[in-house]
């Protein structure tokens, strides 16, 4: 069985997205990048219409390169503002110029984002006890630790919510139905860590300190 709330929809752009993106372990810098872009700008919104407006990102944010994006001039953000079809929130656009800044930084401390955001699980795949019994999490300890992490490193637009969200997208986080073939895929090569919303995250690679806990 595929997961049941992708193909509660029979739109094929959702079939498409669940089979061949959703939950594949993602190494690649840019496509991470172009993930985060769509989750950060999804704040507020819907993923269904960052979906629809991907193609548009991908012309106003320069093919979604960081680098790119890092240099924009305030008239280059206005004219990205007034592009059709764009989300009208000059707010987001100078986050995401800011968070592509944040990125770079990212890169030139641990040499890759992807060396990053995977430091956080030791290069492992979680897997969710409670998810696998049929629940579906929103946030757990893991996402909290990186939302945390990157809005001290200055990143905006990316609470624990979205960060879950976007630790599930680029597989960090499997959350395919047990059954799922695309999920079965997503695991086959991958090194699984089984264990609960709660578990604090295995100990982080010594360039990665870990956080005090938030003030209660
Ligand atoms: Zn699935």
């Amino acid at each position: 069985m595929f997961c049941s709330w992708f193909t509660s929809s029979d739109h094929p752009m959702w079939r498409a997205y669940h089979d061949d993106e959703w939950g594949q372990p993602c190494h690649d810098d840019r496509l991470l990048f172009e993930y985060l872009v769509m989750e950060c700008m999804s704040c507020g919104l819907s993923w269904g219409l960052m979906m629809r407006k991907r193609e548009i990102f991908r012309q106003v944010f320069a093919g979604f390169d960081p680098a790119r994006v890092a240099r924009f001039t305030d008239a280059r953000l206005g004219r990205a503002l007034a592009a059709d079809g764009m989300i009208k929130s000059r707010r987001k656009l100078e986050g995401m110029r800011g968070n592509a800044r944040c990125y770079l930084e990212v890169q030139r401390e641990f040499g890759s984002f992807d060396a990053y955001l995977w430091g956080f699980t030791a290069g492992r795949t979680v897997v969710y006890r409670e998810n696998l019994a049929g629940g579906m999490a929103t946030r757990s300890a893991l996402s909290d630790l990186v939302a945390a992490d990157m809005r001290r490193r200055g990143f905006r637009f990316f609470g624990t919510v979205l960060a879950y969200s976007y630790l599930q997208g680029v597989g960090v986080i499997c959350d395919h139905d047990p059954d799922c073939p695309a999920g079965r895929r997503a695991l086959r090569a991958a090194n699984v860590l089984l264990c609960s919303l709660e578990d604090p995250p295995p100990p982080p690679p010594r360039s990665l300190p870990r956080l005090p806990p938030p003030p209660v």
